[in-house]
C-alpha cells in the first residue's frame, strides 16, 4: 500500500457522501433562503441570493466544502477529484467573474503530448494515426465556428459526425467530444451543446494552481463577505407549505429546523433532491428517473521525483482514455513532483475491461517507475462526473431551477442540462436558483407585509448580472 491509498467507489446513488459531522453551527433558525449542498452549485446560489439582499443559511454535510471541486492535500501536492479544467470561455466562468473569482492557473503546456493506441503510447507527431488528410477534416468541421451549430442542436452527436465526418477522422473527433463532455456514448449527446463545448475547448481551459480547491476558497470567502451562514450538518428532509406563512422548513440530522421562504437544492443529482422531497414533487422524481449519468473509472496519483521529460498528455485513440500530469502546468507538486490525472470514460460501457489495469498500464509507459515514489493514489471505479447527459431533446423538456410542482423550491447542480456543461452547470444553475429563490422570498415578504393571500405580480428581486443588487425581505 501506498502513502494513501483509496479504492472506495463513487456512485450515483441516492447518499454518497459522508455523514457529516455538527460543529461550525451558526445561530439562525430563519432566514430568507436556506441552500442545502456547498459544492459550486451551492456556494454560488448562496452568495448570489446573499447579494440580492437575502438571508442565506448554506447547509452541508461536510466541514470541508466544495463537493466534487475539492481537492486534497497530501505531502505538498493538491489533488483533485479527477482531471479538473477551467474552461475559459465557459457561461460559468463568466458568472464566477462576475463575483470577483478568477483562479490563478496556466494554459496547458504545448509540449509533452502523445496518443494513446491499442495499449501503446504514440507521439503526438504520428499524423497518419489520427486520419491523415481526413483528421485535419475533422478538426476543422469541429473546432471552426463558421456555420457549426446549424442544424446540430437536437440532433445527437453520432448521427451528425456521420453526416459532417469523414471515416478516416472518426477517431481524433470523438477523442475530441470525450475530453471535453466526458461522453464516450455519442448516440445520446446534443449535437449543438457538444459543438459549443468543443468551441470552447478551443479557446482555452486552465489548470488552477493549488488545484481546485482555490475555486472553492475564493467561493467559500465571498459568501463569507456576502453575509452567508454556514452550517455544517446533514438535512435529513425538505417540508414545504409548512413553515410561517407556509414556507419551507429544512430537517437537520442533529435535530434542528431551518425556517426559509424559500430553498435551493444544490445537493448533487435529482435522486438527492427527491429523496430530500420525500417524493412530495412528482416533477423531480420525474427528472431522477429520467437522469442517465456520465461517470469516469479516475486513477490520481501524486508522484515525487518526476522525470524532467515525462510527457504530460496522453489521448486515447479507439479507446476512451486521457492521462495528464498537471504539475507540468499548475503549481500542484512539490519540486519535481508529477500530478497524474488518468480516467477511463464512462466504464460501464466496457465492463469485460479492468479500468484500474488499464489506467495503470498508461502511467508505466507515460511515467515508468512511478509506482515506487508515490505520495498518494486514489482510485474512483465509478465516478459521477455530471447526474445526467446533455441529451438531444428540446430545451423546453430540459429540467429548470425553478420546481413547477412545490413553491418556492429551487434546484441547481450539474443535472440542469440547459446551463452548459461539466462545472458550467452547476455555477449558472446556482446563480440562476438563487436569484429566483431570492425573488421568491421578497415576494412572499411584501405579501406578508400587504397582509395579501396571492403573490403581487413583478415584485421580484433585481437580478444584475453580477447577483448584486437587493430587495427588501424582512417583513
Ligand atoms: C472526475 C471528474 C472530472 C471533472 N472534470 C471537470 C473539468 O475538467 N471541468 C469542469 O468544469 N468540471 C469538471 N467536473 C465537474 C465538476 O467537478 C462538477 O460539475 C461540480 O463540482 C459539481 O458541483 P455541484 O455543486 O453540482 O455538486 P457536488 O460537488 O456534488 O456538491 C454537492 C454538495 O452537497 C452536499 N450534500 C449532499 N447531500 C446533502 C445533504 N443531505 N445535506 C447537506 N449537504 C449535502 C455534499 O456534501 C456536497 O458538498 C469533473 C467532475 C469529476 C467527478
Amino acid at each position: 500500500m501506498t502513502a494513501r491509498e483509496s479504492t472506495q467507489p463513487i456512485t450515483p446513488t441516492v447518499e454518497p457522501y459522508d455523514d457529516g459531522e455538527i460543529g461550525d453551527r451558526s445561530d439562525v433558525d430563519h432566514a430568507d433562503v436556506v441552500v442545502v449542498g456547498a459544492g459550486l452549485a451551492g456556494l454560488t446560489a448562496a452568495v448570489t441570493a446573499a447579494r440580492g439582499g437575502a438571508q442565506v443559511v448554506l447547509v452541508d454535510a461536510r466541514a470541508d466544502r466544495g463537493g466534487r471541486a475539492r481537492s486534497e492535500a497530501v505531502e505538498g501536492f493538491s489533488i483533485n477529484h479527477g482531471a479538473h479544467a477551467l474552461y475559459l470561455a465557459g457561461p460559468g466562468t463568466a458568472v464566477l467573474k462576475g463575483l470577483g473569482i478568477a483562479p490563478a492557473g496556466r494554459l496547458p503546456r504545448q509540449s509533452g503530448f502523445g496518443w494513446w493506441i491499442e495499449g501503446r503510447r504514440v507521439p503526438l507527431r504520428s499524423l497518419s494515426a489520427v486520419g491523415g488528410v481526413d483528421g485535419a477534416r475533422a478538426l476543422r468541421r469541429l473546432v471552426l465556428p463558421r456555420r457549426r451549430r446549424e442544424g446540430a442542436a437536437g440532433r445527437s452527436m453520432s448521427d451528425w459526425l456521420d453526416d459532417n465526418v469523414p471515416d478516416g477522422g472518426r477517431r481524433l473527433a470523438e477523442m475530441l467530444v470525450r475530453t471535453t463532455c466526458y461522453v464516450a456514448d455519442l448516440s445520446d449527446l446534443d449535437a449543438g451543446e457538444a459543438l459549443d463545448q468543443i468551441a470552447r475547448g478551443a479557446r482555452g481551459v486552465r489548470y488552477l494552481h493549488g488545484g481546485w480547491q482555490s475555486l472553492v476558497v475564493g467561493l467559500e470567502q465571498v459568501a463569507r463577505d456576502s453575509g452567508v451562514s454556514f452550517v455544517t450538518d446533514k438535512a435529513e428532509g425538505v417540508r414545504c407549505g409548512e413553515g410561517d406563512e407556509g414556507g419551507v422548513l429544512v430537517e437537520l440530522r442533529g435535530g434542528r429546523t431551518l425556517a426559509a421562504a424559500s430553498v435551493v437544492l444544490a445537493v448533487g443529482g435529482p435522486a438527492h433532491a427527491e429523496s430530500l422531497l420525500s417524493g412530495a414533487s412528482p416533477q423531480v422524481s420525474a427528472w431522477a428517473a429520467a437522469a442517465d449519468p456520465i461517470l469516469a473509472a479516475c486513477l490520481d496519483v501524486a508522484v515525487t521525483g518526476s522525470p524532467r521529460r515525462s510527457p504530460s498528455t496522453t489521448y486515447g485513440l479507439g479507446q476512451p482514455v486521457y492521462a495528464v500530469d498537471h504539475a507540468r502546468t499548475a503549481r500542484v507538486a512539490p519540486d519535481g513532483g508529477a500530478m497524474w490525472h488518468a480516467l477511463f470514460y464512462e466504464p460501464d460501457r466496457w465492463p469485460e475491461v479492468d479500468h484500474r489495469a488499464v489506467l495503470e498500464s498508461m502511467l508505466d509507459e507515460c511515467h515508468p517507475g512511478w509506482r515506487g515514489r508515490t505520495a498518494a493514489v486514489v482510485f474512483r471505479k465509478r465516478s459521477v462526473v455530471a447526474h445526467d447527459r446533455v441529451r438531444p431533446v428540446a430545451d423546453s423538456d430540459r429540467p429548470t431551477v425553478e420546481v413547477p410542482d412545490l413553491d418556492g423550491v429551487y434546484v441547481a447542480g450539474d443535472w440542469l442540462t440547459g446551463h452548459g456543461m461539466l462545472a458550467d452547470a452547476p455555477v449558472t444553475s446556482g446563480a440562476d436558483a438563487g436569484r429566483a429563490a431570492t425573488a421568491w422570498s421578497v415576494r412572499r415578504a411584501a405579501r406578508h407585509r400587504s397582509g395579501t393571500t396571492s403573490l403581487p405580480s413583478g415584485s421580484s428581486a433585481p437580478a444584475s448580472p453580477d447577483g448584486s443588487g437587493g430587495g427588501k425581505l424582512s417583513a
